[in-house]
């Protein structure tokens, strides 16, 4: 049968999922990837041992099946460096989370303003420029024989023996180093990062041809991962947006042509599309918030519990949870900010306290929410909804009430997957765009809107500031 393949390289694990020419799963495949913290907030993983488990599950996964094309999503901004000659890594690929490189973007703050009006990103850590600089201020090898690459380019270099060494738009607008409005890698950002050109991949749209495995299979589809969801979400027009509830929340919106520049602490981006953007915000703690309740409070034996906790109290009984256990993100960026339970009564019991986790998991993407609309003037039009914590009906429900907005989730819970799938598909002929059918698997109608609750967030946000 006919059928396409996606790989999906996270951060803790490699997949391999195969769709049918409907959009369904036919099979999957997944290994776990080693993390190494070889010091506190750094965090690396073995470019080889992402290679090998990618192409171990493609293998297992694709078994009986004739693949018409691969598509790949990935995790975004994670550098590897190697030597082009001997395809070698220079060292261990540095992860988006690593905080090694904090005092490098501290010494760059005088051209903070320069790289967020040409990459819409903000000059931190987590981008990719401060990491090459990083691996080549510790290696001897001449850096014209080097390349650098995002998981994506590393991937296809590794399918196509070293013949191909490209990027997409959606993984270079993560680097710090890309024109996001020009399309193109920026000299000005490459000079203050002394990174020579040579290094770079060439970068072409998400949805093209990058190649082809020795087998023969057309390697036709790349996108980061929030933007392959947004993607495989379907939200391909001004408006649309899909959010990602797991241990964080990843929130992004399709902005259609227009780049638009945040007021409020949020990300510009490249869309998946041709010439398309996206804004993206994202809530540090959210389905953490649940694991919080269960291995620090212990008061829910599994994450799913929280619901039957939750519902079996009709309100929060006054108690607002702030959970910013690492800070406050968007639109505060308050790093020092610390979590907070207000509002506890002589009645106050675990219920209400799980209550007010899921209010604040449902309150926090609110507030995002509400910063993509002053930033760019357009409403949201739905909530498009995947991730491990989408399963919560009543979290569900409170975001459907404190945004006003239908949030509807996602037939296919592998959005990420399906978009580098549908990506791939589109390129090879596989698919044709009206072939794409994007399916719900349950719409949350808001109710009367939750203003009691939006305002008791915010004092509780003012307090914890
Ligand atoms: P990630 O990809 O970030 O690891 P997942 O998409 O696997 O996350 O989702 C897991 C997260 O969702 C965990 O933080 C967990 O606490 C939370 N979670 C899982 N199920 C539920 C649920 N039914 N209600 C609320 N939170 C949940």
């Amino acid at each position: 049968m006919k059928a396409i393949l996606a790989l999906d390289q996270g951060t803790t694990s490699s997949r391999a999922i195969v769709f049918d020419a409907a959009g369904d799963i036919l099979a999957v495949a997944q290994r776990e990837l080693r993390q190494i913290y070889p010091q506190p907030g750094w965090v690396e993983h073995d470019p080889r041992e992402i290679a090998a488990t990618q192409l171990a599950v493609a293998a297992e996964a694709s078994r009986g099946f004739d693949i018409a094309a691969i598509g790949i999503t990935n995790q975004r901004e994670t550098t590897i460096v190697w030597d082009r000659g001997t395809g070698e890594p220079v060292a261990n690929a540095i992860v988006w989370q690593d905080r090694r490189t904090a005092e490098m973007c501290d010494a760059l703050r005088e051209h903070e303003p320069l790289f967020r009006a040409r990459t819409g990103l903000v000059l931190d850590p987590y981008f990719s420029a401060t990491k090459i600089r990083w691996l080549l201020d510790r290696t001897r090898i001449d850096p014209e024989r080097l390349a650098f690459g995002t998981v994506d380019t590393w991937l296809i270099w590794q399918l196509t023996q070293g013949r191909v060494h490209v990027t997409d738009v959606t993984n270079a607008s993560r680097t710090l180093l890309f024109d996001i409005h020009r399309g193109e890698w920026d000299d000005e950002l490459l000079q203050i990062m002394n990174i020579p050109r040579s290094m770079l991949p060439r970068v072409i749209a998400s949805g093209e041809v990058a190649g082809v495995t020795s087998d023969g299979i057309p390697i036709a589809g790349i996108a980061g991962d929030q933007q392959a969801a947004l993607f495989g979400q379907r939200c391909v027009a001004p408006g649309m947006a899909k959010n990602t509830y797991g241990t964080g929340c990843f929130l992004v919106m399709h902005t259609g042509g227009s780049a638009v520049q945040s007021r409020h602490g949020l990300l510009t981006t490249r869309a998946a599309g041709a010439s398309e953007f996206a804004l993206e915000g994202s809530v540090f703690v959210a389905g953490a918030a649940i694991q919080w309740l269960r291995d620090n409070l212990g008061i829910i034996r599994h994450a799913a519990d929280v619901e039957a906790l939750a519902a079996s109290v009709p309100d929060n009984g006054g108690v607002t949870f702030v959970p910013a256990f690492t800070g406050l993100g968007a639109p505060h960026w308050d790093p020092h900010a610390r979590g907070a339970i207000l509002g506890i009564t002589r009645g106050t019991t675990a219920a209400h306290i799980a209550r007010a986790a899921l209010e604040a998991i449902a309150l926090q993407n609110a507030e995002v929410i509400e910063a993509m609309r002053a930033d760019s003037g357009i409403a949201m039009r739905e909530l498009r909804v995947d991730g491990g914590a989408c399963r919560n009906d009543l979290l569900m429900q409170l975001q459907a009430d404190v945004t006003g907005l239908r949030v509807i989730r996602s037939r296919v819970a592998e959005t990420t997957a399906l978009g580098a799938a549908y990506l791939a598909g589109l390129a090879t002929g596989f698919w044709k765009s009206d072939d794409l059918q994007w399916k719900a698997d349950r719409v949350f109608e808001p109710g009367s809107l939750r203003t009691d609750l939006v305002e008791q967030w915010r004092d509780a946000i003012s307090r914890v500031k």
